[in-house]
């Protein structure tokens, strides 16, 4: 985890609160946090996801896996430090959009038990609420899928003797063992996957202020 580098800060607190902030957006802020193995349907579903809320003035932003490491996070790869940073900045990042109000719905594979409990440590510390959807879905499947070749490259890395340190194929998967919903992708249609989480938005309260 980042330790604190800069000395002599101090924490300037707003005069605009929270409960404000969700009146005059008319929901709550919140993190939405997707994780699951490559393929699985994390940013396909977000993006429904996103469209669905914004049809019922509900304002959502994604956060997505690719997008974060072409800009914020290009200095990163795929090693278990960087895969945690890369974490760490997305669950900060995700926590300050909440704390705008927005729904910030992430799609990051996010493999490692530690690091997704880390994003939600800092969540309950700040009172903002973390909610955790594993997109599940086995690897054989994901594998069928495999939209972007991806799978097929870290097969045959490891065929080579090479590998990938890929997800599911020569890096581990954590599944979680929380999570506040699981939806397995194989059964659960793209529409029917969006339908379960603005339930489960409902449910934490996050779609009214
Ligand atoms: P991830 O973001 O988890 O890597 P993607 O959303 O990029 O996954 O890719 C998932 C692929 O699976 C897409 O091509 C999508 O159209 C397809 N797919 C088929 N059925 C589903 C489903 N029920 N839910 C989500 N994606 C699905």
């Amino acid at each position: 985890m980042a330790e604190q580098k800069a000395t002599n800060i101090t924490w300037h607190e707003g005069n605009v609160t929270r409960e404000e902030r969700a009146k005059g957006l008319g929901q709550k802020g919140g993190t939405l946090w997707m994780t699951g193995l490559s393929a699985s349907g994390k940013s396909t579903i977000a993006v429904a996801l996103e469209q669905v809320l914004l049809q019922r003035g509900k304002h959502a932003y994604r956060l997505d896996g690719d997008n974060i490491r072409m800009g914020l996070n290009k200095n990163l790869g795929f090693t278990a430090e960087d895969r945690a940073e890369n974490i760490r900045r997305i669950g900060e990042v995700a926590k300050l959009f909440a704390d705008a109000g927005m729904i910030a719905v992430t799609s990051f594979i996010s493999p490692y038990r530690k690091d997704r409990d880390a994003v939600r440590a800092l969540h309950d510390a700040a009172k903002i609420p973390f909610i955790e959807v594993h997109i599940d879905i086995p690897v054989e499947e994901a594998e069928k899928r495999d939209p972007k070749g991806l799978y097929k490259k870290a097969r045959a890395a490891v065929a080579a003797g090479k590998g990938m340190g890929f997800t599911g194929v020569d890096d581990p998967y954590e599944a979680p063992e929380k999570a506040e919903l699981a939806i397995r992708t194989d059964k659960v249609s793209i529409a029917d996957a969006v339908l379960q989480l603005i339930d489960l938005l409902e449910k934490h309260g996050l779609l009214k202020a």
